[in-house]
């Protein structure tokens, strides 16, 4: 029987949590008005975190898993999770109990009054550091000014979709997934779930500040064209400060010729705010281009090497 509810749940290095994990997902899955499946989604994990998994789906058949052939990054981890999951309504949650379980039936009851997108949005961040917290604000912030959509400011990744809008996520062979901006690119009724962000349970970070940095620069690459423009902006400004400069110039030159600011310092200033402008514009059109690369090769956007507990057969390549 196909399930009512699917809980993908990714998972990179987090032998730690997974029994605890599994504690609380079991109190809730008893709480739940429908057939539930677990998916856990691991990340090419170099842990124990595979074996208690194993352990785990031998344990309760209502667990099914993935183990991705390396770490493609928890963006992709949860992608792999969805192309699988059979749930009508289907959960993204964080493995670190960040997003509380116990929020999945509030976002459960929202889904039955009609919506197809239920975000849950933090409204406290428990003992984040401050960097996080005020890198988060003014990121979000910025992103939603940049973003051609209005992609909802401090959410994550916890949500519940729809079996409709899992459908169209799957058709999207997007490579530089930023799941959050697609949730909301692909429309439905939309609402959000207020929540309270709780520590990570135990262990460390799995999103490394390079990893971080990297999805934050998806998000704008991947929604903005907005970057484009800074290059033409910097362009104008250049050639602003150069007209003003040439007049300046010859006006010491004639008027003022004694003046102290028409040698060699000033010819440096000019070519490395040059070489500057160029070097970002080249830069930021090097990101798109970098993107396109990558979207061409038309790769899968994951391999794996291990599937349990779905009946039903592989439907992506490498699998
Ligand atoms: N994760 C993953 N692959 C990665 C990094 C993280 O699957 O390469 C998972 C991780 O196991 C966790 C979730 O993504 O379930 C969020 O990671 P983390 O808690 O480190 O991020 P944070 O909550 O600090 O943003
Ligand atoms: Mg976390």
């Amino acid at each position: 029987m196909a399930p009512t509810y699917s809980l993908v749940i990714p998972i990179y290095n987090e032998e730690e949590i997974l029994y605890a994990l599994y504690d609380r997902l079991n109190r809730l899955m008893a709480r739940l008005d429908g057939p539930v499946e677990l998916i856990f989604v691991d990340d090419g994990s170099k842990d124990k975190s595979l074996k208690i998994i194993r352990e785990l789906h031998q344990a309760d058949s209502r667990i099914a898993y993935i183990s991705l052939a390396r770490n493609f990054g928890h963006q992709i981890a949860v992608t792999a999770g969805l192309h699988y999951a059979k749930g009508q309504a289907v959960v993204i949650l964080d493995a670190d109990l960040q997003d509380p379980p116990e929020v999945i039936p509030n976002l459960i009851a929202r889904w039955k009054e009609g919506f197809q997108v239920v975000y849950a949005k933090r409204t406290i961040r428990h003992k984040e550091v401050l960097f996080k917290r005020v890198g988060a604000y003014l990121y979000y912030r910025i992103l939603q000014r940049l973003s051609d959509i209005t992609i909802p400011t401090d959410t994550g990744d916890f949500c519940l979709l729809d079996r409709k809008v899992v459908e169209v996520l799957n058709a999207m062979p997007e490579r530089n997934r930023y799941i959050r901006g697609l949730r909301t690119w692909v429309g439905f009724r939309q609402v959000a779930v207020p929540f309270e962000r709780d520590p990570r349970f135990a262990g460390e970070r799995k999103y490394t500040l390079r990893k971080l940095i990297g999805l934050g620069l998806n998000g704008i690459f991947s929604f903005s064209r907005a970057p484009l423009k800074i290059s033409t902006y910097l362009g104008f400004l250049s050639a602003t400060v150069a007209l003003a400069m040439a007049i300046l110039i010859l006006y010491w030159r004639l008027f003022q010729p004694d003046s102290q600011f028409t040698g060699f310092a000033t010819i440096l200033i000019a070519v490395f705010f040059l070489g500057a402008v160029q070097l970002i514009s080249v830069g930021i059109l090097g990101e798109y281009i970098g993107r396109i690369y990558e979207e061409v090769k038309g790769r899968p956007l994951f391999t794996c090497k291990e599937l349990e507990g779905f009946d039903h057969l592989a439907r992506v390549p490498g699998a």
